[in-house]
């Protein structure tokens, strides 16, 4: 069994920036659940399927292989033999991804694969059911979370910086229903484990937050 961190929180919670930086510290191989959620969500999208149409989605789960490398130590989803990783980010991919993650077909299909990662290795793996559900038996398990505010400001200020237009107030009510759906599906919702340490990052700087995490690690 390798070292195993699980991060949990939701989304804009700053867990990928915080779960890479703690991996590239401690030596451990960062684990991006997301990015498997996209990845599979990219195969229902490709198919023309409707983030409605739970029996198509459920079948098209058959001929989906999610498969994750490191390439310069840069984690890379492969969707059926091809690289994907470049779309994983689009908006209509983070759509399909946050309504067919309730689906426990789709679940399933992900659960040995992240399992079998963190049996091996020593990993950091963020999510929303890392330390519930995946890893039960984490080392660490952190919850990481910040105001919803918070969280829309630094997702507005990131496309921003991308030289994107976009709405703070739409920004934060697209949060407020991801989390009401992340939180209140029946399979895996987002909870914080009974064991898991608290951190609201709202007002602490990525440095801290870091810093309070590899302080948890042995
Ligand atoms: O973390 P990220 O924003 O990439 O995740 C995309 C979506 O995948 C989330 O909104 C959530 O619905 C789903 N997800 C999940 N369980 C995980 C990781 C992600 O349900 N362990």
């Amino acid at each position: 069994m390798g070292y195993n961190v699980a991060i949990d929180g939701p989304a804009g919670a700053g867990k990928s920036t915080i779960a890479k930086l703690v991996a590239e510290e401690k030596g451990y191989i960062y684990v991006d659940t997301g990015a498997m959620y996209r990845g599979l969500a990219i195969h229902f999208l490709d198919r023309g399927i409707q983030a409605e149409d739970t029996v198509k989605i459920i079948e098209a789960c058959k001929d989906a292989d999610v498969k994750i490398q490191y390439e310069d130590g840069v984690q890379q989803v492969y969707l059926n033999g091809v690289n994907v990783t470049g779309r994983l980010r689009d908006e209509a991919v983070g759509r399909m991804t946050s309504k067919c993650s309730v689906i426990p077909e789709v679940r399933a299909k992900l659960l040995d694969l992240q399992k079998g990662l963190a049996r091996t290795q020593d990993v950091v793996m963020d999510g929303r059911d890392i330390g519930t559900c995946v890893l039960p038996d984490a080392d660490v398990k952190v919850y990481l979370t910040a105001s919803v505010r918070t969280r829309a400001k630094r997702r507005y200020d990131e496309l921003i910086a991308k030289g994107g237009v976009c709405d703070l107030n739409e920004i934060e009510k697209d949060i407020r229903e991801r989390d009401e759906r992340d939180m209140n599906r029946e399979t895996a919702p987002l909870r914080q484990a009974k064991d898991a340490v608290l951190i609201d990052s709202s007002d602490m700087t990525i440095e801290e937050v870091v810093r309070r995490i590899v302080g948890l690690c042995e």
